[in-house]
């Protein structure tokens, strides 16, 4: 793992809630916005404002070519992925309008779901297999008469399950339904062809596979699709009217940006240029690989196992121990950061048939190394051999006392 801070963790396993650490060149980048440029993009027609316009501007190239969207002014920034989530559900769907979505689904999409719910539209979920896979044929039945709109996860927070999207995308392109793609997990991972598979909205966030900082998300909505914003204010463009320009990505950017996330973000898209997407997602995917057969190889020990796996998120359960207790002995014994509980998403773990406690998630990232996933294997074995010989977290206590 990079990084020499004094917060330094033996092992950083919690990529899929935000990757840490972060290539270099985006702390740099991070830094030069603040202390070099400083000015607000858009704004004004200074020197500072217009480095800083490039900045954006630049931002949204690297963006657009990264995930097949041919004009840059169509990605638009948000603060996160949930942000774009809601513009796209709140901005699209009606009172009566009816949305299909997975069973693999994050509470991003969930829950503003459940308010829209509220005031008459109708949810339909999908099915998914108990190791997170859609099922196709149900899909394809929900999808006639045609929903106002199918959303579903590309790849799952919870287990890594990836979805066939572009079999999804092209079943809802043959029925003229947009599909919203929530890419937070895959943006930076996998293959995404947003143009090519017509995707109608897609949302992801800057500071997790993007590599960027918190602070930034990314969201696409078709040209076609008339999307009302959630929010208008000052666009620096068209002040002397009162109505929000109806532009992209003016419509969906209100108030000053964040200029030094937006360039961290930059950066981060350039490190995944010149690694190379496909050597990040083998690089992840080959440690989930050494992750799975190192757990399974551990009595007691009950790995989610997707059938299709995107990403390097692992979800395990101990026998008899409670997925909170595991991670609080790997942080405070061994120093290793790993995420436990419903990690956002209890549908998924419904589906996975891991309520009401949830999971212990290891997800490694790109800058995750061979040693300490094994240091990650060898500190369960021990923890599950102390606990065999007794009480894990008394041991631990005698330990530090
Ligand atoms: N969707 C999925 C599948 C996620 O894993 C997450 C975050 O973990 C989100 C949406 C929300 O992302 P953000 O925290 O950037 O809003």
């Amino acid at each position: 793992m990079e990084g020499t801070g004094e917060n330094k963790m033996a092992v950083y396993l919690d990529n899929a809630a935000t990757t840490h650490p972060r290539p270099k060149a985006v702390y740099q980048a991070v830094l030069h916005a603040l202390e070099e440029v400083g000015a607000s993009p858009g704004r004004a027609s200074h020197r500072l404002a217009r480095e800083a316009s490039a900045i954006v501007m630049r931002a949204r190239e690297k963006i657009a070519r990264l995930l097949d969207i041919s004009g840059p002014n169509r990605v638009i920034f948000t603060k996160n992925a949930t942000e774009s989530i809601n513009i796209a559900l709140k901005g699209w769907l009606r009172p009566g309008d009816r949305v299909v979505i997975s069973g693999m689904e994050h509470n991003s999409v969930v829950r503003p779901l459940r308010r829209l719910s509220e005031s008459g539209v109708i949810v339909e979920i999908v099915p998914c297999s108990s190791s997170g896979q859609l099922d196709m044929s149900i899909l394809r039945r929900s999808l006639d008469p045609p929903p106002r709109l199918v959303a579903i996860t590309h790849a799952s927070n919870v287990n890594g399950a990836l979805q066939p999207v572009s079999e999804v995308a092209a079943l809802c392109a043959e029925r003229s339904v947009p599909l919203l793609l929530d890419g937070a997990q895959t943006a930076g991972v996998q293959p995404i062809f947003v143009e090519g598979w017509k995707l109608g909205m897609f949302a992801c966030s800057g500071h997790k596979g993007l590599l960027g900082p918190p602070g930034v998300g990314i969201l696409y909505i078709r040209p076609d699709l008339d999307v009302p914003a959630l929010m208008e204010g000052g666009t620096g463009s068209r002040s002397e009217e009162a109505v929000q320009p109806q532009c992209c990505p003016d419509r969906y950017e209100s108030g000053t940006p964040n200029l030094p996330g937006i360039a961290g973000l930059a950066a981060g898209v350039d490190f995944i240029f010149e690694r190379g997407l496909d050597a990040i997602r083998e690089h992840e995917l080959k440690l989930a690989e050494i992750l799975e057969s190192g757990l399974a190889e551990m009595p007691g020990v009950k790995i989610y196992r997707p059938e299709a796996r995107g990403t390097g998120a692992v979800s395990f359960t101990v026998d008899r121990l409670n997925p909170g207790d595991v991670g609080a002995i790997l942080d405070e014994t061994f120093d290793i950061a790993v995420r436990t509980g419903l990690h956002c998403a209890p549908l998924a773990h419904e589906t996975l048939g891991a309520l009401p406690e949830g999971t212990i998630r290891v997800s490694p990232g790109y800058a995750t190394t061979r040693e300490e996933v094994d240091y990650f294997l060898r500190s369960l074995e021990t923890l599950l051999a102390l606990r065999r010989r007794g009480d894990p977290k008394r041991d631990k206590k005698d330990r530090n006392a």
